[in-house]
């Protein structure tokens, strides 16, 4: 993972000791001198993360902050402060800095936490789809949800009491935020939606530093359970414990302060971790939606063509010794009829329900899709010839037992009684064979429950008729 890093410092000295020690970590780095024209190299080197001294002039550098920051897609920034100063801290992260580090500060956990933000932003980007017109419409930015409360869970072992930032943030807003002593009493309490963050304590019940391996073996241990994986984690560690600091970064750790931080420092980080969450969040959720609607009919919510043909395909190449399975194709018989009489709205509730009383005699592994208009298909895994006429038949019956309510029938502009329409099906079923595994083998079955179909209809309607079993 390699990044580009823009370094504003208005001094020569610091400008390339910094640029030769970003370099030495394989980074692409440039180097700006004057506040005045940050904005600008930013928008036209579009690097991943700034680091900006504060020192030099700290009015101009809030500005220049805020101006980068409030851009769409803006890069994280790294604000360089000359002394600690709470107050200074807070005003550089509300105006929109990531983090704030000061001199002299450990190249080491500079680092760490440049590869930190590096992951970050690029988890973020895995999840937006390159294509800007998705991205525009169906893919649009998620924001999130009003009234959406976050769970946050803090995991110490000392009392909250000596932990007074946290300790006020709890006390505000107290529905928000569990403490739990270790991960095992919090296991125990598990029925609740997963957390948005953990924040975990590195300092002991007495007061003392936990040992680097506890602190590591706890968030590993958090990152591998799958419904905690997302959970953002924050670490709060003793003001110099840099090494530790380095590796907890390293080990996924999405924030870092010091026991020392005040309560609106901790509440800004905290906050901006809870909307990073929920943005991800968002957009696994768009992706999760964006998958089901390239293989589901958006009418019906059946599965479409898309999605059983390679379905089928699938269970053909799996199906050399096994068991046998049958597909059957299903159409609704003088729908044409039904639309011109009823209304194409009244034709879409039909098929509409008439996908429910289907879907309602499937079994679990039995795969229900539209493929055409009027026209589903059923494939149904490890099933011979004569259960799946049984089920054809069943099918067949579930639909014409009962007729379906066409709504109000206006026509001559005369509202009547509520219409109940017959509807029947005609099904042809095909049983797959030795064949079916090869090339073009999975469309010759579809042709032979076409065929079967299409005797059906020949037929007379309303009828399951049987493909001659392949050879
Ligand atoms: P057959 O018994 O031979 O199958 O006759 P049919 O009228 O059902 O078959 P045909 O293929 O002649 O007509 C199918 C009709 O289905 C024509 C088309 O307008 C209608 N149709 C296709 N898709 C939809 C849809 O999504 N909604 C509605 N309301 N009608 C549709
Ligand atoms: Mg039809
Ligand atoms: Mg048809």
């Amino acid at each position: 993972m390699s990044g580009h890093i823009l370094i504003v410092e208005s001094r020569t000295r610091a400008r390339l000791m910094m640029t030769a020690s970003f370099e030495a970590a394989h980074y692409k780095v440039s180097a700006c001198a004057d506040l005045a024209v940050v904005h600008g190299d930013v928008r036209r080197l579009k690097p991943d993360v700034v680091v900006l001294d504060l020192a030099a002039d700290v009015d101009r550098g809030l500005r220049a902050i805020r101006r980068v920051t409030s851009a769409r897609m803006s890069p994280d920034v790294i604000a360089l402060l000359a002394y600690d100063d709470n107050d200074l801290r807070l005003a550089a992260l509300q105006a929109g800095a990531t983090d704030v580090v000061c001199k002299p500060f450990s190249d080491n956990v500079m680092q760490a936490r440049i590869r930190s933000l590096l992951r970050a932003s690029d988890a973020l980007n895995e999840l937006r789809p390159d294509d800007t017109a998705l991205r525009d419409h169906a893919f649009a930015e998620p924001t999130v949800p009003f009234g959406h409360r976050s769970r946050i869970v803090v995991l110490s072992s000392r009392p909250t009491a000596l932990m007074p930032a946290l300790a006020g943030l709890v006390t505000k807003c107290p529905s928000e935020y569990e403490v739990h002593h270790s991960t095992a009493d919090f296991a125990g309490a598990q029925d609740e939606p997963p957390p948005d963050l953990f924040i975990i304590d590195g300092i002991g019940p007495m007061g003392q530093p936990k040992s680097a391996g506890e602190v590591l073996r706890l968030q590993a241990d958090l990152r591998s359970r799958s419904a905690l994986r997302h959970a953002n984690q924050l670490v709060i560690l003793p003001p110099d414990a840099a090494d530790l600091a380095a590796m907890t970064l390293d080990m996924g750790a999405d924030d870092l302060v010091s026991s020392r931080v005040t309560r609106d420092e901790l509440s800004h980080r905290i906050d901006r971790l809870l909307r990073h969450k929920a943005r991800s969040d968002g957009l696994r959720a768009n992706i999760r939606s964006g998958l089901a609607a390239a293989v589901k009919d958006p009418l019906t919510g059946l599965y479409n063509r898309r999605f059983a043909l390679p379905h089928m395909t699938g269970l053909a190449d799996a199906g050399h010794d096994s068991a046998p399975f049958c597909v059957m194709i299903l159409d609704i018989d003088h729908f044409k009829q039904i639309n011109d009489r009823f209304g194409h709205a009244t034709g879409d509730q039909i098929l509409i329900d008439v996908a429910s009383r289907l879907q309602a005699q499937m079994r679990p592994t039995d795969i229900l899709a539209r493929i055409g208009g009027e026209e589903f298909l059923v494939v149904m895994a490890q099933t011979a010839l004569p259960a799946a006429q049984a089920m054809a038949e069943r099918l067949r019956q579930s639909i014409f037992a009962e007729p379906f309510d066409g709504g109000a029938d206006q026509r001559d502009g005369s509202t009547v009684a509520d219409a109940f329409i017959r509807v029947t099906l005609s099904v042809g079923v095909a049983q797959s064979g030795p064949d079916t595994g090869k090339e073009g083998g999975v469309s010759d079955l579809m042709s032979r429950a076409d065929a079967a179909l299409y005797r059906a209809k020949a037929a007379g309607r309303n009828k399951v008729i049987l493909s001659p079993e392949a050879a």
